[in-house]
């Protein structure tokens, strides 16, 4: 991992159990259903949060900081993709959640093709 998430994922944590302790508090008549919603909303936002920290980690989302015997290569042809700046992906989630990646994309300098290295 590039970086450490210790204490970003500690907030997003203690965050969801403030959070959910205030609305107990707000909702004293809430039904089980109820409880159980507002809970997996605030779940949802973390799981996308972490989801986004955990994939940026990867190596593989940035080709230039990744070694060259770990480069990604082209699936066609097999050569080592050239860099190409970055580009922003965004992916849809759990609960509507909306994961934002930015990956390196690679160019294949035999056969032009362009991809977004897996991982
Ligand atoms: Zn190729």
């Amino acid at each position: 991992m590039r970086d450490d998430f210790d204490t970003r994922w500690h907030e997003l944590t203690e965050e969801i159990i403030s959070g959910m302790k205030e609305w107990r508090l707000q909702h004293p008549k809430a039904t089980f259903r109820e409880i159980e919603q507002a809970l997996d909303e605030r779940w949802a936002k973390a799981r996308a949060r972490m989801l986004q920290d955990a994939a940026l980690a990867s190596a593989a989302a940035d080709i230039r900081a990744a070694q060259a015997e770990e480069r990604p290569v082209c699936p066609k042809c097999g050569a080592v993709l050239e860099a190409r700046g970055t580009q922003e992906r965004e992916l849809a989630t759990h609960h509507n959640q909306v994961v934002r990646l930015e990956r390196s994309y690679g160019v294949c300098p035999e056969c032009g093709e362009g991809f977004f290295p897996p991982g």
